[in-house]
């Protein structure tokens, strides 16, 4: 509890979390994970991962965005540096729920372009196009920036007319809750697809 710690006691930041912590958890956490943790963040390493591809178990060492094994951190490595080439604003963690999702069987083009209307043209972080799903991996000035929350908002309408639910992903929020997050993405795209058929039947 921050109000229990003296300001002279804290050695720093927890860098999963963000909590202020001591030199005790403050040394440990360095000496073992080679980054500060509080408590409950070591507690979170500590127990048993899978990789959030593959999903064979790894190691608390393996922690590349969320937990990943060598092999598929060599695989976002080598598509982001690839996708790179061709749009310089994709990020490692797109290409990390690109393939995730890709290894659910969903198919998704990253990078996807829009063209919405006169003058208002949009690239789309992850398109699935058989459930008319928009995914964006946002940083958290999303959540907070006018500008930002403004211009996501007419992204969100436009899409919504043109028959696109768009989703967003935060960034920080993948580290703890990978899988979560791609199960939920899984579930949404099959509902939509379920009642995609539905109104089909209807002719
Ligand atoms: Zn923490
Ligand atoms: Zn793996």
């Amino acid at each position: 509890m921050l109000s229990s710690i003296r300001k002279e006691d804290i050695a720093g930041e927890c860098s999963t979390c963000g909590a202020l912590i001591t030199q005790k958890p403050h040394g440990y956490s360095m000496l073992k994970y080679k980054i500060p943790l509080c408590y409950d963040c070591q507690s979170f390493f500590e127990t048993p991962r899978i990789c959030a591809i593959c999903k064979r178990p790894v190691t608390p060492d393996c922690v590349y965005i969320t937990f990943l094994c060598k092999d598929c951190q060599q695989q976002v490595t080598d598509t982001f540096e690839s996708e790179f080439k061709k749009e310089p604003y994709t990020t490692k963690q797109q290409v990390l729920i690109h393939l995730a999702l890709k290894e659910q069987q969903i198919d998704n083009i990253m990078n996807y372009e829009v063209v919405y209307g006169e003058g208002y043209h949009k690239t789309i972080d992850i398109c699935i196009p058989q459930a008319s799903v928009y995914l964006e991996v946002n940083g958290l000035h999303h959540a907070y920036s006018p500008r930002q929350v403004w211009s996501d908002l007419w992204r969100t309408h436009f899409s919504a007319v043109s028959g696109f639910l768009v989703l967003n992903v935060y960034n920080v929020a993948l580290m703890r809750n990978f899988l979560y997050i791609i199960n939920g993405i899984e579930r949404i795209v099959e509902a939509r697809m379920a009642s995609m058929c539905f109104s089909d039947t209807d002719n």
